[in-house]
């Protein structure tokens, strides 16, 4: 990425199973510019959580709702590449990255949400190091008990930051920003395991694994006791070759008609 040049958004919104997903030339450029046009959200999306917004309509309201959604997952790229739709693979752990860097260049000011403690603290910590310039204004993790969140949420729209990440799981972590983005002109973006990763404590799948499309197995491989989780998988790819890719959740079938690409 030209970290200098914000480039144009250029966006083009297609569906894969009913969800949204963004293609752009230049994804950086593209959650750059929804800063420039005063703030939003960015969604990455994955099979998983195409699976989830099918049966989740509040998640899929803020997938639809979002600025941008990302191809964060190889499912999702694979079924747009079904209609015809070629967009390269970006994945979510990577454009934040990008997004700290553009910040730290920029003299954003940056709010980090959730994670376990102990992951917040040796994050802060890299970043101390890595991104001396950073302007991290606010940083919490996500284990605080539940009468302690209004305070916070209050601090951090009063803070109204360029850039907020919010690692507390799909779908809380999309709900959760979306219910505190609006009047805010910042970017606000789920960033899922990326701060355990960025800490440390967790492995990314090493870049074999992602060639092959197998960054699922080496997930599951780490943490077996989410096995459950995987099997939207086989479920996502079974609907797309069914159903076609682009057909809309039968939820949202009756309250917003066919969609035409
Ligand atoms: N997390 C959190 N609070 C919670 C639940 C999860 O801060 O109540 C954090 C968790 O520690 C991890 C991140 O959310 O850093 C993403 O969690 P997970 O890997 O389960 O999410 P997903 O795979 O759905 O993105």
């Amino acid at each position: 990425m030209d970290i200098t040049s914000a480039g144009p958004r250029d966006q083009r919104r297609f569906h894969v199973l009913g969800v949204p997903v963004d293609a752009c030339r230049d994804v950086s450029a593209a959650a750059i510019g929804v800063h420039a046009d005063g703030g939003g959200q960015i969604v990455t999306l994955n099979a998983e959580m195409t699976m989830a917004a099918r049966s989740n309509p509040r998640l899929a309201a803020v997938i639809d709702g979002a600025d941008l959604v990302v191809p964060d997952g190889a499912g999702v790229v694979w079924a747009l590449r079904l209609q015809g739709v070629r967009v390269r693979r970006s994945p979510g752990i990577e454009l934040a990255w990008d997004l700290l860097r553009y910040a730290e260049a920029h003299r954003w000011s940056v709010a980090l949400v959730g994670a376990a403690p102990n992951v917040m603290e040796r994050l802060k910590e890299r970043l101390m190091v890595e991104r001396p310039e950073l302007r991290l204004v606010f940083s919490q993790h996500g284990y605080l008990a539940e009468d302690a969140w209004p305070g916070l949420e209050a601090q951090l729209t009063e803070l109204n930051p360029d850039l907020v990440f919010v690692a507390l799981g799909v779908p809380r972590q999309e709900l959760w920003a979306q219910r505190l983005k609006s009047n805010q002109a910042g970017v606000w973006m789920g960033v899922g395991g990326s701060f355990d990763v960025w800490a440390g404590t967790k492995q990314r799948a090493p870049q074999w694994a992602s060639r092959l499309q197998i960054e699922w197995l080496y997930r599951f491989l780490q943490e077996p006791s989410r096995w459950r989780r995987y099997l939207a998988l086989p479920h996502f790819v079974w609907s797309v070759l069914v159903n076609g890719s682009q057909q809309r959740p039968a939820k949202q079938k009756q309250a917003k008609g066919r969609r035409v690409e």
